[in-house]
């Protein structure tokens, strides 16, 4: 018999309080029966007692079918129809209990043929295989021919379940003492392992800023250094000035005609005193100029510079430095307009260091300047064909006193790039270097059209 009400084992009439007792004891033996565990027993019995002693009151008692109905998941329910003698208040179930509907997975009114009925149910665990005809068969007259216990032994049952809830109870409380004690273990873990933390941030911030003092500190005395340089280098040239000319004017009196004739040796020995005293003033001018530019005493004196005039200038100047026939030296006409804003003196004499030392290190080949507007820039560019520079000596270069090594020969002092540099700066560009060993090198001066 498979219905709606599915394949049933067992029916009992409930009339009189008697009958509640009845009606739990056995359906917690028909739970047991069709595999539903210990806990859904008592379960099935408790909420069972519990209808059956409203639908009692209610109705008069009710006709109780035990079945079990599968689904299409392969698993079953236990399912129990309480079918009441009277029809329910309404036509509808309202347990005095509320905690009824949270035994079962269902608990509902509902129809049966022409019956309305209070339906409950239970899903059995994965584990149970719903019982098939023949072990139904069995199930039935088992349950049938099982005897009836007293009240007596029912409320012993009843009871003992109470006293076994209880404990499970307890332990549960006991589990979560244990579980929140774990929990406030974990948690005085977690705030040791911050306060750690937080105290290893606070010395990492002490040191950063202990060091940050220190590099103040150091940059406060290179500074400092770096100004008494300027000073020494500024005082030693100034005092050396005066000699170094007073040198110059002896040798050239010495080597006049008015004066008395000199032998040939004594003629050669003041020529060389002579060239190497003119050395030494230029090298005592140009540490004057670059302690000056590093002073910062050197103000830019801002005008719209026109740099077709500036180019012919230089080209007139220059021209004369350009001795080797092997090198031809082009100063290109700048395109127009060629107006930018800046101090024309000191461009002009970072324009012509590089000529020079163009010319200097070039012995055949080209010198080429030229003026590119670009952007809102000026890029004035002088290039060579000379020795070239390797690109690890870039930067190098622009130190005070460095030459390349093998240069020397060239007549020099190392200083003219650092003040090049430093003017260029000044006047709110940058002075750049592309450059190869043995293929030529291109400085150029970049420059804002609208002047710093
Ligand atoms: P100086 O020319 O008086 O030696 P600078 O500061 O002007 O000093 O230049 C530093 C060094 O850079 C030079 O000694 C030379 O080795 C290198 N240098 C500068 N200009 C050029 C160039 N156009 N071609 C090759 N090397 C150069």
């Amino acid at each position: 018999m498979t219905d709606e009400a599915g394949n049933a084992l067992l029916r009992l009439t409930l009339r009189v309080e008697h009958d509640i007792f009845l009606v739990r004891q056995r359906g917690r033996e028909v739970a047991a029966a069709v595999g539903l565990d210990h806990q859904d027993q008592v379960r099935i019995a408790t909420a069972l007692s519990e209808v059956a002693r409203d639908l009692l009151a209610c109705c008069g008692g009710a006709d109780v079918t035990f079945a079990t109905v599968g689904h299409p998941d392969g698993r079953f329910s236990l399912q129990i129809d309480l079918a009441p003698v009277r029809p329910l208040p309404d036509g509808v179930y309202q347990p005095q209990s509320g905690a009824v509907a949270r035994l079962v997975d269902v608990l509902s009114v509902t129809t049966v043929g022409e019956v309305t009925v209070v339906r409950m149910s239970r899903r059995a665990p994965a584990s149970a295989s719903e019982p098939d005809p023949q072990r139904l068969a069995e199930l039935r007259s088992e349950l049938e021919h099982a005897a009836p216990g007293t009240a007596l032994e029912e409320l012993t049952t009843q009871n003992d379940q109470l006293i076994a809830a209880l404990d499970e109870v307890r332990s549960q409380r006991d589990e979560l003492a244990v579980l929140n004690e774990e929990l406030e273990t974990t948690n005085r873990g977690v705030m040791a392992l911050y306060n750690q933390l937080t105290e290893e941030l606070e010395a990492t911030n002490q040191g950063v800023v202990a060091l940050y003092a220190e590099l103040d500190e150091k940059s406060a005395q290179l500074r400092a250094a770096s100004e008494s340089k300027s000073r020494f280098l500024a005082n030693v040239s100034h005092e050396l000035r005066a000699p170094v000319t007073a040198i110059i004017g002896l040798g050239r009196l010495l080597a006049d005609s008015g004066s008395d004739p000199l032998t040939t040796e004594q003629t050669r020995q003041v020529d060389l005193i002579r060239s190497s005293a003119a050395d030494l003033l230029s090298l005592v001018n140009e540490l004057l100029d670059l302690a000056k530019a590093e002073s910062g005493r050197i103000e830019p004196n801002w005008s719209e510079v026109d740099l077709r005039v500036l180019f012919g200038q230089l080209r007139g100047t220059v021209r004369a430095l350009a001795t080797r026939p092997e090198v031809a030296l082009t100063v290109e006409e700048p395109p127009q307009p060629s107006v930018v804003r800046t101090d024309e003196v000191l461009l002009a004499q970072v324009l012509r260091n590089l000529l020079h030392n163009a010319l200097k290190f070039t012995e055949q080949g080209e010198v080429r300047m030229r003026a590119e507007g670009r952007d809102g820039r000026w890029e004035l560019s002088v290039t060579d064909t000379g020795v070239g520079i390797a690109p690890e000596l870039h930067e190098r270069i622009f130190e005070e006193f460095y030459q390349v090594p093998g240069t020397s020969r060239f007549n020099g002092t190392g200083l003219g790039l650092p003040y090049a540099r430093r003017l260029v700066t000044l006047l709110g560009g940058t002075l750049e270097l592309s450059s190869e060993s043995g293929r030529g090198s291109r400085f150029t001066v970049v420059l804002p059209a609208g002047g710093a």
